[in-house]
């Protein structure tokens, strides 16, 4: 097995339909491209295999009820869980980090604390925040340099009330990765749980929840390929099973009379309702797919795209770049002093090249690098050593322009 992007590429649909001929595609941090195997699998799910879970019942919904599963055992062996029953599928990482503040929060006493990062995209904010105001709870931050996380700093922040610590694997503003080591290290024979936010992890590496040795991760399937609507929370199963369910409803129960509940089994407890079938069933495509690639040679290819895009913008006078070539995700973020990013979004726009501006749901890491916008480019396996030379020539020619 080894990775040629050609043929890589050429199992996305979307670059070959006539208008995205010419298309750059340097939003994958937002969302990455499907395969046509991922496209084929949700119409084939709706065209064939369409019902509602339940294992008890007729033919198509066993059916459906199977595929379910398969895709959790797939899921756990893409994760590296110790078993499927720590595999819940949610809507994304949004939700994974809304149910797990959710759930463990509940079990606080106020006072207690929850460290966090200033890095953090706002789905692994935001949730602690309303649930510090419910419960009392102290948010404390672990100390940065201009944003960036200094976690051998960690241990300077935790202290007996410290319950939850949830870290980014990565930015998605700015690319860096985290250094897990020394967050596992400085966790070590403590009683905290940590989590960990691997929604732009997983789109790079192979994950391995019980390496990172992590009591949490999460992460979106449309960010490595696959689906919107579905993605993967990690628990183990200890501290799943004394974790209270977040929603309530169908599927989630074992048993139900009118003053009371008993909830069903792992990991089912934690999902209510009937969940995105059509996405998972992608989700499983997406997977399988992912492990007929040569993951190592596409991350390689990915490292050797950031670096070129990295180098070459480095080349432009005045550019204030703001991400490292180094322990990279593969995200480049810069700004300039004498445009505005949304200006020159707009630009590469109406040259087809798709990028991001803004503040990339993470404000307070934008801000503490000094911007209220940055222009973002973030590289999939798909993109070509083209892309980048059309990328930065329109970037330049911008700046040309500006005189
Ligand atoms: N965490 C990080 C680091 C992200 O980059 C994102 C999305 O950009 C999220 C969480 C939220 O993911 P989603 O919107 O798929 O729930």
């Amino acid at each position: 097995m080894s990775f040629s992007v050609e043929q890589f590429k050429q199992q996305f649909p979307l670059f070959a339909q006539s208008e995205n001929r010419e298309l750059v595609y340097l939003d994958n941090a937002a969302t990455t491209q499907k395969p046509e195997c991922v496209i084929d699998a949700i119409a084939d799910f709706y065209r064939h295999s369409n019902a509602n879970t339940h294992r008890s019942s007729h033919r198509l919904a066993r059916r459906a009820t199977d595929m379910v599963e398969q895709v959790r055992a797939r899921a756990a062996v893409f994760l590296g869980t110790a078993s499927p029953k720590e595999v819940v599928f949610t809507r994304g990482a949004t939700e994974g980090l809304n149910l797990l503040a959710y759930s463990l929060c509940s079990q606080l006493q106020p006072g207690d604390q929850v460290v966090l990062t200033t890095a953090e995209h706002h789905a692994n904010l935001v949730p602690w925040q309303m649930m510090a105001e419910r419960y009392q709870l102290e948010l404390r931050y672990v100390p940065d340099t201009r944003g960036v996380p200094q976690f051998d700093r960690l241990t300077e922040v935790i202290t007996a009330r410290t319950r939850i610590v949830s870290t980014t694997a990565g930015s998605n503003a700015l690319g860096f990765r985290s250094d897990l080591k020394a967050v596992r290290a400085a966790l070590a024979d403590k009683n905290i749980h940590w989590i960990v936010d691997g929604a732009q992890l997983a789109a790079h590496e192979r994950v391995g929840v019980q390496d990172i040795g992590c009591d949490f991760f999460v992460c979106s399937a449309h960010k490595f390929y696959g689906p919107t609507g579905v993605g993967l929370l990690y628990g183990r199963e200890r501290l799943l099973r004394a974790m209270p369910p977040w929603q309530g409803g169908g599927e989630m129960i074992a048993d139900v009379d009118l003053y009371s509940s008993h909830f069903a089994d792992l990991p089912h407890k934690f999902e209510a309702g009937t969940s995105s079938l059509a996405a998972i069933a992608g989700l499983g495509a997406c997977l399988e797919f992912l492990g007929q690639q040569d993951r190592a040679g596409m991350a390689r290819h990915e490292q050797q795209l950031l670096h070129y895009l990295h180098d070459r913008l480095e080349q432009i006078p005045e550019l204030n770049l703001l991400s490292a070539a180094e322990n990279n995700l593969g995200i480049v973020a810069f700004t300039h002093p004498r445009c505005a990013a949304i200006d020159l979004m707009q630009w590469l726009d109406a040259r087809d090249i798709a990028v991001r501006v803004g503040h990339h749901c993470a404000q307070p890491l934008v801000r503490a690098s000094g911007h209220s916008a940055t222009l973002r480019a973030s590289v999939a396996a798909y993109n070509t050593r083209l892309d980048v030379e059309k990328f930065v020539a329109a970037v330049a020619d911008f700046f040309a322009h500006l005189d």
